[in-house]
Order: structure tokens, then sequence, then C-alpha cells
């Protein structure tokens, strides 16, 4: 009898090296991408779009390389997600390995150490010295999910306090904790109630000290939901999706003070500006905050899906046996991976490459607002820099949205080899999230693209 399970004689597939620099060897996207397009449309519904349809066939560092062996450079890096670049040989490495030992059990029904090892690695690197304790999940919304379901127990109270302008996610709850209906919750409806949002800190249009913002925050919350119902306030750092707004000095102290002393939990969606992202390993670091809970994502496995809340021991515990986790959560090749990522983030001092990124994007970010009126403001911390694209002449008036800007320059970048994203609630950021791994000649080569993009305006 032959024994079919052994048969196989595959080997690791070798990797095709991929060099780090750009080149457009055909119209963009190429035959062989509208090709793969067109089966497409036939099977994946029109609600799952793509920014850019060019099908990638391979990526390494700050470079994707399309079926049509073009190669862009990538300052979106999956949305924050290849944060220390792509296929990092050490992630592939712990990834690979772990395949060949185990690939599931389930977390709940026979434990392994790679789970344990991540939640020890974010007890150490997430802020604040106190005991912490960390559930495994899948997504960043289901972190979101998980992190407010804690709260919830924690605290016997109801409310979910958000800001405007935030992302969360797009399951049920999260979407209702979005700022923007369109395209997120529009016509998904009934949404998740008891979630509140409240105004934010927008330092370029709102003019107000992180103190002024934070008192007009507070009084709306008490005024819409009161204290003494919110289980939570869920906040990002620095917003993503919203288009990166560095809130006011002292606004989210401010807000963590006010939750502290009325026994709201303070939770820092830092799952697009944690794990390294702006040189720190968590946002919050810059912005004098030690959050109750944290949650970690896109960043924390280097492209594999995993993702955590990670929080104060007592609050965490909170949840009865049973409570939390999901067959896939903390999957053994996913927390290997994410052992090697924070591994490399230390061993390779990353968190000065993000600094680093910083120190050579915003400059030229700030030189290109020099010469072109239209953009309005340059803000971000480390490897997470965004512009603000307003209508010629508002920049220091009304600041009027210009989404139509950023929709030719992300066009005539990607048609030039470079993969930037847009952002923003009105569409009219452009946002820069390359990995760590990106050199300061790529970033220089994407600037003169862009470059040449405003001046064809
Ligand atoms: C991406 C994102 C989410 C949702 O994460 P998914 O993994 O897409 O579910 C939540 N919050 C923030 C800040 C994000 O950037």
């Amino acid at each position: 009898m032959t024994d079919i399970l052994t048969a196989s004689t595959s080997s690791p597939a070798q990797a095709v090296p991929v060099s780090q620099e750009r080149r457009v060897v055909t119209a963009i996207p190429g035959p062989a991408s509208r090709a793969i397009h067109e089966r497409r449309l036939a099977v994946v519904p029109t609600g799952v779009s793509s920014v850019l349809p060019v099908y990638i066939a391979r990526a390494h560092g700050a470079i994707l390389v399309d079926v049509d062996d073009n190669q862009f450079i990538d300052l979106g890096a999956g949305i924050g997600v290849t944060t220390i670049g792509h296929t990092d040989e050490a992630v592939v490495d712990a990834a690979a390995a772990q395949l060949h030992n185990v690939i599931h059990t389930l977390f709940t029904v026979t434990p392994y150490e790679e789970y344990v090892r991540v939640a020890e690695l974010l007890a150490e690197h997430t802020p604040g010295s106190h005991a912490k304790k960390t559930v495994l999940v899948n997504s960043g919304a289901e972190a979101v999910e998980n992190g407010v379901k804690i709260a919830r127990k924690y605290t016997g109270r109801r409310g979910v306090a958000v800001l405007d302008h935030a992302y969360h996610g797009r399951t049920n709850l999260t979407m209702a904790m979005n700022f923007k209906a369109m395209p997120y919750a529009a016509g998904f409806g009934p949404l998740a109630g008891d979630v509140y949002h409240a105004p934010s800190s927008y330092p370029y249009h709102d003019g107000l000290s992180g103190a002024d913002a934070a008192a007009r925050t507070i009084a709306y919350l008490e005024k819409i939901v009161g204290a003494s119902d919110l289980a939570c306030l869920v906040v990002e750092p620095i917003q993503g999706e919203g288009g990166f707004m560095v809130p006011a000095d002292g606004y989210l102290p401010a807000l963590q003070e006010w939750c502290t002393a009325n026994g709201i939990v303070f939770i820092a969606d830092e799952i697009q500006s944690g794990m390294a992202r702006t040189g720190a390993y968590y946002a919050s670091e810059h912005l004098g905050l030690v959050p109750d809970l944290v949650l970690s994502a896109k960043g924390i496995a280097g492209g594999l899906p995993l993702a955590a809340v990670t929080g104060r021991a007592e609050i965490m515990d909170a949840a009865q046996p049973g409570g939390l986790g999901g067959t896939f959560g903390g999957n053994p090749v996913a927390a290997a991976a994410a052992v090697a990522v924070f591994e490399q983030i230390g061993k390779n001092n990353l968190l000065a490459e993000a600094r680093r990124i910083e120190g050579t994007l915003k400059p030229a970010l700030l030189e290109l607002q020099r010469k072109y009126d239209i953009i309005g403001d340059v803000r971000g911390i480390g490897a997470m820099q965004a512009i603000e694209l307003v209508q010629p002449g508002t920049a220091s008036t009304t600041k009027e949205p210009n989404p139509g800007a950023v929709r030719a320059i992300t066009d005539y970048a990607a048609q030039h080899g470079v993969l930037v994203l847009s952002a923003g609630t009105y569409g009219n950021v452009l946002r820069f999230l390359p990995s760590l791994a990106i050199t300061d000649e790529l970033i220089a080569d994407a600037v003169s693209v862009l470059d040449e993009a405003f001046a064809r305006l």
C-alpha cells in the first residue's frame, strides 16, 4: 500500500531576489494584471475594491513586483502591515520552521509556547510597567471588539465613546465606531447601539490647544451619555484612516486623566500606529499615555494575520473562562512570525530606522509644501507621515478639501511606479507609511515622482 501522505517531494520555494528599485515596463496595470482582473470581476464582489489593481507576484523590503514585472516603491506597506519589510528573512524563517512543527491546535484546546511568548513580548513593549495580560485574535476589528467586551465586563457599563475621524474596522460593532458612514456602514445597519461619537483634536482645522480640545470632548460626552455609563473610550493616538492627525499637546493625556477619574477604561487603538511605526514601539509613548488596554494588529506579525488586546491584568481577567478566544486566534505560525518581528525590531534597531525615515521624508514633504500651495499641512511622527491637500489659495483660510488632487497624484505616482495611499475623512490626505526597510534613496526617488505629479496638476 502506497502512503500518499508521505509522497510529497516538494521543497520550500526558492525566493526570487527583488532588487530595491522602481521599474515600470508596461502600462499600469499591465496586460497580465488586466487578464487576472477580468477573472476577478466575475468572482469577487464589487464591495471588495482595490486601490491599484496590479496583481502582485513577489515583494521584498520596500518593493512590490507585479505579474507584468513592474516594480513599485511601496509607500503603503499593506496599510502599515509589512512594517519591518516585505518577506523579511527572519519572519519567513520563523514562519517556515513553525509550519513544519505545528500549524494549528487551537490555544483554547491544547496550548503552545509561541502564544505565551507573544504575550510576554507585548507585556514588555506596550507602555507602562504594570502587570499585563494579552489575548490574541485574528484581526484589528476583532481586537477592538474584544477590548470593548473586556471593558464592559470589567466596568459593568454599556457605553463606548469614540472620536470623530476614527476608524476601527468593518465588523458590526466597529462599523458603528467609525466616523465615516460611507463606505463603511452605509446600508449595512442596524448598527450596534451605545456608541457615542465625540469631537476630537484636529489642530490644522480646529486650532484648539490640547486642553481646550479635551474640555470640548469631555463636555460633549458628559452631556450625551454621562461618564458613569461609559465602559471605555477608544482612541487612535494618531488617527490612521482619518488622515494621520497628531492631536494637540496634552489632549489625550487630559482624556486619559478624565477616564481614570471616572472609572472609564482608556483603550488605545494602536493597530496602525503601533509596532515601531512611529519610532517608538507604540505612539502612546510620544504622547505621554499609559493606556489601560492597547490594541495591536497590522504590523505585529510581518504580514501574517494576528492581533492582540494587551492590558492591565485586573481588567483583562474580568472576562470569565471561555469568554475570550476563537478558532484561529493566536495561530502558531502567525505567533512565531510575531516573535521574529519583535526580535528584528530589537536586533536591527528599527525604532531608529523609523526616525531616520522621518528625518528624510518630512523635510522633503515640507519642501514640496513650499513649492505647492495646495499642500496645507504636513504632519506625522516617524514613518507615519501625511500631507493634507486643500483647494488653491485656501491653505491658511478655509482649508477646503482637495480630494481631486489626491486622486491625480496617486494615479500619476502609480503610473510611474510609486504606490502611495490616500486617507482622510474628505479623501484629501496622502499618507506615507513605508516599511522601515526603505532606503533614503528610494524615499528621494519616490518624492521626485510626487514632485512631478504636483508640477503637472
Ligand atoms: C486597520 C485598522 C483597524 C481594523 O483592522 P482590521 O485588521 O482591518 O480588522 C482598526 N483600527 C485601526 C486604527 C486600523 O488602522
